[in-house]
């Protein structure tokens, strides 16, 4: 391609509207260009990176054995309603109604179309394990859509289905495409982490996300800093410490603590660090009270606390609520005697003799223990895992970093086959609903995530395999017929080999050549100017480094074929 002809609008400045390094470069290089919120048009340069990737989709989706199929974006009201989806899903779902007034909405994800496909078309246990997937627009009415490419109302995903006949196939189907994603991902040359996900409350099911590790990355995730140990921060969980206090269980007494309220007042009223007080909070889990006991200086992941009670929704009850509901102010409620139903840590279950609130003004509890003092109704894992805990695993030390989801797999069991009543009949005749599994790759976002992974501060700078070009050759002095001739030459030579090349043929200085080539972040940076006119060398220089070597023309022909062959050439085991 020449540049000359090519779409290639960048900008001298960052644009106003944008905040990340990669909607900024986006528009900047000329990839993309907003129509309305949240929804871009995609310039040459943009989609040529965006196939790369779904090239690597593809081969990779191949080799595991999924198939490609494309459903349609519009999808009917009635299928949503049997999921139960069209009364959950909420405001994200674009609803619509067609000139006779059948209702409808613009596809978000597609477990219904595809789950009503197979009831129509898989009947037997013999056409099982089967694992269909499509690469296609989306569209969710995202309430912030922002950031670019990072979160579209309408973009581009990789969205695959697979359907097994039993629990045992579909997990190996699951680890199949595990170790798909790792290949995608290892393939387009970004770094990034497997963690393990929340799966809300659905039984037998299990999840994993991908993350492209970047500061600038919505999500928060726990990884190991010794092992593999990865999870996103609802899931998190840390080796349990061994407790504080085990000494046996003491008398307990009460003590009056006038005006100290918070876990850091009492304990150093009453020189008990923080880990031997446990505090009392009160939430409404859809809408029924329950007391939730934590370590002092511990906090409460929601999410899991939500699953826990196999609830949808937790909220911190208000100060008003909790004296209606306790009797008591907050800041001295503890589980002695309080009459909603309680549920405590699994660190406050192996605790012994810590000090609770005695549900009265200015008193508290020396040596309270569960069991003896109260009985909880709900025991389990509800905390927050913090920086520097101990890894579940290796017992290695915990770090908390930011992550972009660019892809996310799902093991959902029989949720949607149940709901859609799709069935298939096993080897003895017998009705059974698929097991199913889903398996996301958000492939716009995962241009923007290599940008906000990969840039400095003169622009982009793509890893090889999914960078729009390979090579950018600049003819730096153009009216020179000899260096023009040579970078037609060049420009011929390289496509015959196969490289992808961008001629910059403009009429333009050196230092904006140079500039926009920085800009667009195409990893090789061929020269022809000055010093092949005199000396015959041409230069080299890796967007990576900034390192520039000389070289005449074949020895620098032999070099960007190795650099490009190095850098495609599969770093995985096949
Ligand atoms: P998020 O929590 O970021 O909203 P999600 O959990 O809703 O993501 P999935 O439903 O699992 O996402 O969709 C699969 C993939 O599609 C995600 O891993 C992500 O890479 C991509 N994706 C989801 N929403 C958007 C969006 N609004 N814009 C761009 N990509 C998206
Ligand atoms: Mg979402």
């Amino acid at each position: 391609m020449r540049f000359s002809q090519l779409l290639l609008p960048t900008l001298k400045e960052d644009p106003a509207e944008a905040e990340t390094i990669s909607h900024k470069l986006l528009l900047r290089g000329g990839f993309i260009r907003k129509l309305t919120a949240g929804v871009y048009s995609y310039l040459p340069l943009g989609l040529a990176t965006i196939r790369k990737v779904e090239q690597i989709v593809r081969a990779e989706m191949s080799r595991a054995g999924a198939q490609e199929v494309l459903l349609p974006m519009v999808q009917p009201a009635d299928l949503w309603r049997e999921s139960g989806r069209w009364e959950k899903y909420g405001p994200e779902l674009l609803r619509f109604k067609d000139r006779h007034g059948r209702e409808s909405c613009l596809g978000p994800t597609h477990e219904e179309v595809i789950t009503d496909l197979a009831r129509m078309n898989i009947h037997s246990y013999r056409s099982l394990p089967l694992n269909l997937y499509q690469i296609q627009t989306k569209f969710r009415d995202e309430i912030r859509p922002r950031f670019g490419l990072m979160r579209g109302r309408e973009f581009i995903m990789k969205d695959g289905y697979s359907f097994d006949a039993d629990e045992a196939g579909a997990d190996a189907t699951y680890r199949k495409m595990y170790e798909a994603y790792q290949q995608i991902f290892t393939r387009c040359g970004i770094a990034f982490r497997a963690v393990e996900a929340d799966t809300g409350a659905i039984g037998g099911s299990f999840s994993h996300e991908f993350m492209v590790l970047a500061a600038t990355g919505e999500d928060l995730v726990v990884i190991c800093q010794h092992c593999e140990y990865a999870a996103n921060l609802e899931r998190a969980t840390a080796r349990p410490e061994k407790a504080a206090n085990h000494d046996t269980p003491q008398p307990s007494s009460q003590v009056a603590t006038p005006g100290q309220k918070t876990v850091q007042e009492v304990g150093k009223f009453l020189h008990i660090p923080a880990e031997f007080l446990v505090k009392t909070m009160i939430y409404l889990a859809d809408g029924q009270p329950v007391a939730v006991l934590m370590r002092g200086d511990h906090e409460v992941q929601p999410v899991k606390l939500r699953n826990l009670l196999g609830v949808l929704e937790v909220v911190l009850a208000d100060d008003q609520e909790i004296a209606s509901l306790t009797g008591a102010p907050a800041g001295y409620l503890g589980p002695v005697g309080l009459k909603i139903p309680l549920v405590i840590d699994a660190v406050v279950a192996q605790m012994v003799n810590f000090v609770t609130g005695a549900n009265e003004v200015d008193q508290h509890l020396l040596n309270v223990n569960p069991g003896r003092d109260f009985t909880p109704q709900h025991q389990g894992d509800i905390r927050m895992v913090n920086e520097d805990d101990l890894c579940p695993h290796c017992g290695g030390k915990l770090a908390i970093t930011r992550g972009i989801e660019v892809g996310h797999i799902f093991k959902l069991g029989t949720e949607y086959s149940q709901a859609l009543s799709a069935t298939f009949l096993d080897q003895h005749g017998q009705k059974r609903p698929f097991i199913m599994g889903c398996y996301g790759i958000g492939i716009s976002r995962t241009v923007a995530a290599a940008i906000e992974q990969n840039h400095d501060r003169d622009g982009m700078i793509f890893p090889m395999p999914i960078a729009p070009f390979q090579v950018i050759l600049l003819s730096l002095t153009p009216k020179d017929p000899k260096t023009r001739v040579e970078a037609e030459r060049l420009y011929h030579q390289l496509q015959e080999h196969g490289i992808e090349v961008l001629l910059d043929d403009r009429d333009e200085r050196p230092g904006s050549k140079f500039k926009d080539a920085d800009l667009v972040g195409i990893p090789i940076r061929l020269m022809v100017g000055k010093r092949f006119k005199n000396e015959g060398l041409l230069e080299i220089r890796t967007r990576t480094d900034g390192q520039v070597s000389a070289a005449a023309p074949v020895a620098a022909l032999a070099m960007i074929r190795e650099m490009v062959e190095s850098a495609l050439r599969s770093p995985l085991k096949n």
